[in-house]
């Protein structure tokens, strides 16, 4: 019998996860005296996107029935040597399939959308979910996710690309992009933040599981070690360590101190209005700082003189290669001001005043997007659409007589440090007055 969960409320991220210096600053408490609606002041984020993960950082200590070596050893015996002695820890399962997890979708009340689940399958049911193709299970296919004392259960993930077909549409279930459930989440709803971070979490470690199979100094095969959250070549006289990969990426805001003005670009995308903050990634011996310098300088000829950190986001979205950027953000000021594009990184980059970021901020319709992607998931579970192009997922809303361009939505870092800048001149945050041309996250570094 078909079975799967949700995931128990007792796993929603807690407060712990909150950004007060950052992302809860973002938005006007009330603004008195400006021009726009305060479509911005709804978006109330606990963390960014992917950050927040509700079973992270729990990891139980070794000899904890919780822990990742017990919980494999109870794994081992269940599906090795079909033990079931206890029932305890329950053993959640969610599947992917070419890097898209099981998900499924329920009918929103009312107005409101539909909202998104992830697929987990209890252990003993992944036969009856997916089909005697795994029949012959193996503990090397899980990763270990975390765990939860007080659900009594263990999560994993397992890859299930080369093992099952697509699902047949009778099950409400469906293997869906980890973008469409990103544009498709709602910002305001923790638990569902928390479910997006797992599946980023797993997806980043299966997608590394699967570009490290061969050991990078000797070429033979490697085997995963702690529950699948490292990994190590298989070769006695070799035994190589190989650590789960994340790319760390610079994210930048470049600010105009004079004019007050900030500079974006526009990536090579057809008919995009679509303008965010310069990035790039860090090379080899290079600091944060000395990233965000070259990028700037490579990409528009900007020299940057200081740079202030704001805040960080796991970005588990990007080429398949890359199983996980994480993308640092910063504030960097201009020391000058002539813009000289790279045609081959950018196909344009403008400084904007803060009264037009403004108003990309506040007309883009990033709920409108949000509806449209969780409505395509619902179709996708109840097997009435195929997966679409991606660019449909990002089309926030064409550019318009409202605003002449548009920003990346509450999934992206790149949304976080424009909108940070962008209302950060209204003296009042959070009842506390602050300095009126410092952006909010660069407030207590600058202390
Ligand atoms: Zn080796």
């Amino acid at each position: 019998m078909l079975k799967f969960f949700l995931l128990p409320s007792t796993l929603q991220p807690s407060s712990k996860f909150s950004f007060s210096n950052t992302l809860s600053h973002q938005t006007p408490s009330s603004p008195t005296n400006q021009p726009f609606p305060t479509t911005m002041s709804s978006i109330n984020f606990h963390s960014h996107t992917f950050a927040g993960h509700p079973l992270h950082s729990k990891f139980p200590i070794s000899g904890d029935p919780f822990s990742p070596s017990e919980a494999l050893e109870a794994l081992n015996d269940r599906i090795v040597n079909s033990i079931h002695s206890s029932p305890s820890p329950n053993l959640k399962v969610l599947p992917f399939r070419n890097g898209r997890p099981l998900a499924s979708s329920t009918a929103g009340s009312g107005d409101s959308p539909p909202s998104w689940h992830l697929g987990w399958i209890e252990l003993d049911d992944m036969r009856g979910v997916l089909g005697n193709s795994v029949s012959g299970l193996s503990v090397d296919w899980f990763v270990y996710l975390g765990s939860s004392a007080e659900d009594d259960a263990v999560y994993w993930a397992i890859d299930v690309s080369d093992k099952v077909p697509e699902l047949g549409t009778n099950m409400n279930l469906c293997f869906v992009e980890l973008r469409t459930l990103m544009v498709a989440t709602d910002w305001s709803d923790s638990q569902a933040m928390g479910n997006l971070a797992i599946a980023g979490h797993a997806k980043a470690l299966l997608e590394w599981h699967d570009v490290s199979r061969f050991c990078g100094h000797c070429g033979e095969k490697t085997i995963p070690m702690e529950a699948g959250r490292r990994k190590k070549c298989s070769n006695d006289s070799c035994k190589r360590r190989i650590y789960p990969r994340v790319d760390p990426v610079v994210i930048m805001l470049v600010i105009d101190r004079e004019n007050d003005r900030a500079l974006l670009g526009k990536r090579q995308m057809p008919a995009t209005q679509l303008y965010t903050s310069l990035s790039g990634f860090t090379e080899p011996g290079e600091s944060l700082e000395e990233a965000v310098r070259r990028e700037t300088w490579e990409e528009t000829g900007i020299e940057v003189g200081e740079v202030v950190y704001h805040s960080s986001q796991p970005w588990p979205v990007g080429p398949n290669s890359i199983p996980c950027q994480l993308m640092v953000g910063f504030f960097a000021y201009a020391k000058s001001l002539e813009i000289n594009v790279d045609k081959k990184e950018l196909a344009d980059a403008q400084w904007f005043s803060r009264e037009d970021v403004r108003r990309a901020l506040t007309f883009a319709k990033y709920k409108k997007a949000q509806r449209t992607a969780a409505e395509k998931v619902e179709h996708m579970c109840k097997g009435m659409e195929k997966n679409r192009s991606l660019a449909a997922d990002f089309n926030v809303e064409s550019a318009d007589e409202h605003a002449p361009i548009v920003v990346p939505g509450p999934f992206a870092i790149a949304h976080h440090l424009i909108s940070s800048w962008a209302f950060s001149d209204q003296n009042v945050v959070n009842g506390v007055e602050c300095n009126s041309k410092l952006p909010m996250g660069s407030m207590t570094n600058l202390q």
